[in-house]
């Protein structure tokens, strides 16, 4: 059973059904409701996610149009002055060989979509809904849960105060940062209450496209003059657009940022510009882990989780991995080849990540903050015509662009991450290479994700890999079948795929690279251990 069916809890359900479990989903909000348009970025790794769903080309084809630059800069206001800018490809400009941008060297089938959740989520919503294994059930409302022996009792409720209740192996809780399953767990929230407050609100306005005059337009403006501090991000392209301001540092009320001034602030346009408010929401900048992410049979994921500031776009795109994680574990404790040992491992190998993330986002939220969040910002910097406006311009612009390119260019976010304390990894003893958010060394240290390689038929290696587990090898004349006879006598499900040796990719002398469903490697060796049978007993958790 899965309760929330934000893109946490969707994302779970597909992944279970991938496998062949069956889910109930429910969710508390009506079908038709509208998503909201809060995460704006679906990260290379998510997408490698969704295209394991099939749903990667929708998602791309989602949101902006094709010929949409996907730029960040930095001004004085969005018809004001351009302090630096990040160029970045449009969908079109993505598909031309000839362009290089500073993310176009990443190892991956699918790169980065700045793409709204108010789009995203109504296509995960129809993929759930076109599958039969998925029961969706909308307008539910969780109550309580209770573990008893080898399944989990959960109460729900209708609108018109009927209540019911479900019987359910296990339970995903990807009910948001109000989790009521996680208040019931008991479990605490533990990091930074306040980092800062923001005012977010969609609009729409025909008019602000024409803001940027000849310039090429921004998916994202970042806005810093003596009045306000914020940031535009284009939602369709068109007319649809969601502001952010910042409170300064330490204000608590939210009306002393006066919500239309500052939009006109930000967009640099007077009283009688043309916009409607569509939605709006304050909201407040935390950054705060869950102490644990288990009760017996209940499972926290995504924003039940953890919550910090959306820089790096890390919050959903995190959250995502997580369902996928517990949902491929506990699809392989139903599949019958697994057992509790997988189930423990979701903590040891989430929890760590979890913690990593939230830091290296708040260390980029600290850092801007220090570059302009709690500087006095001078009215000359908005000058055309004050030569020390325009030599500020220059430094900041150069501080932001250095302090920025890794947030929106997260390689090591996306590709670094490994699992470094997990009881379901064969380890060998060499360290995980570090990162840091901007880059990402290519390892194929148990742990790691695989380092993704095109195949010579222009297949991904990510297309070979089985539901369960794969042996990748790199020479063909190594004779597996002591391993693959050992995973038919333990029920476990294993493809070996050869790899040329000349792969694109440093292996690291191991001809053969054991792989998760999930891309992460779980052992590599230049020869079969001597002892299968505890290999494999030990990646698949009995
Ligand atoms: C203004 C803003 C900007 C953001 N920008 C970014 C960004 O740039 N990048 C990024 O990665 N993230 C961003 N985020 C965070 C991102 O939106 C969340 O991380 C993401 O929505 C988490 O997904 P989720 O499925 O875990 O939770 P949610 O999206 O909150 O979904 C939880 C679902 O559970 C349902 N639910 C709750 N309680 C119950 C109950 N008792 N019974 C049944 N159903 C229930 C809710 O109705 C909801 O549909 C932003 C958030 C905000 C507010």
């Amino acid at each position: 059973m899965i309760i929330g069916a934000g893109p946490v809890g969707m994302s779970a359900a597909l992944e279970a059904a991938r496998h062949g479990v069956r889910s109930l989903v429910i969710e508390q909000r009506r079908r038709d409701d509208p998503a909201g348009a809060k995460c704006n970025t679906v990260a290379a790794r998510t997408m490698e996610i969704f295209r394991t769903f099939g749903i990667a080309d929708n998602v791309r084809a989602a949101g902006l149009p094709d010929d949409f630059p996907t730029d960040v800069i930095y001004c004085t206001s969005v018809a004001g002055i351009e302090l630096a800018r990040i160029p970045l490809p449009s969908r079109l400009e993505r598909l031309n060989a000839d362009h290089h941008y500073l993310d176009s060297h990443w190892a991956t089938p699918e790169p980065v979509v700045r793409v709204s959740q108010m789009y995203l989520e109504p296509i995960l919503r129809r993929k759930l809904e076109s599958i039969e294994l998925i029961t969706f059930m909308d307008c539910t409302t969780f109550v309580e849960y209770q573990n008893v022996d080898d399944h989990v009792v959960v109460r729900y409720a209708l609108p018109d105060g009927r209540q019911g209740t479900v019987t359910a192996q296990f339970v995903i809780a990807a009910d948001g940062g109000r989790s009521a399953v996680r208040k019931q767990m008991g479990v605490k929230l533990v990091g930074d209450v306040e980092l800062g407050r923001t005012r977010s609100t969609l609009i729409r306005s025909a008019a602000i496209k024409s803001l940027f005059g000849d310039r090429r337009p921004a998916w994202m403006s970042w806005v810093v003059n003596h009045k306000v501090k914020g940031n535009l991000v284009a939602i369709d392209g068109r007319d649809t657009w969601l502001i952010h301001r910042a409170l300064p540092i330490g204000e608590e009320d939210y009306d002393s940022v006066d919500l239309h001034q500052s939009i006109r602030d930000l967009l640099g346009v007077g009283r009688d510009f043309p916009y409607v408010v569509l939605s709006h929401e304050d909201w407040v900048g935390r950054r705060l882990v869950a102490s644990r992410l288990r009760d017996d049979r209940v499972f926290l994921a995504g924003d039940a989780a953890h919550l910090w500031v959306p820089f790096a776009g890390y919050g959903m795109n995190a959250g995502i991995a997580d369902g996928v994680a517990i949902a491929w574990k506990i699809s392989a404790v139903l599949s019958g080849w697994s057992s509790t040992r997988m189930l423990d491992s979701y903590e040891d190998e989430r929890l760590p990540i979890t913690d990593q993330v939230s830091r290296y986002a708040m260390a980029n939220l600290l850092e801007n903050i220090e570059a302009v969040g709690k500087r006095r910002i001078p009215r000359s910097l908005s000058s055309r015509f004050n030569p020390v406006g325009a030599v500020l311009r220059k430094l900041i612009g150069r501080r932001l662009v250095k302090l920025n390119v890794p947030q929106f260019t997260p390689a090591g976010l996306n590709f670094g991450y490994f699992y470094d304390r997990s009881p379901v990894i064969s380890y060998d003893g060499e360290p995980h290479p570090s990162y840091d958010m901007g880059s990402a060394p290519s390892s194929t240290v148990p742990g790691c994700r695989y380092p993704h390689h095109w195949l010579e038929d222009g297949a991904s290696i990510y297309d070979r890999l089985g539901r369960a587990f794969t042996l990748l090898r790199f020479d063909a004349s190594l004779d597996v079948g002591s391993l693959t006879a050992v995973a038919r006598q333990l029920g476990l499900p294993i493809e070996v795929v050869d790899v040329p040796a000349n792969t694109p990719m440093d292996h690291q002398q191991s001809t053969l690279i054991l792989v998760r469903a999930d891309q992460h490697i779980v052992w590599r060796g230049s020869s079969l251990p001597a002892n299968v049978s505890t290999l494999l007993q030990h990646v698949a958790g009995r």
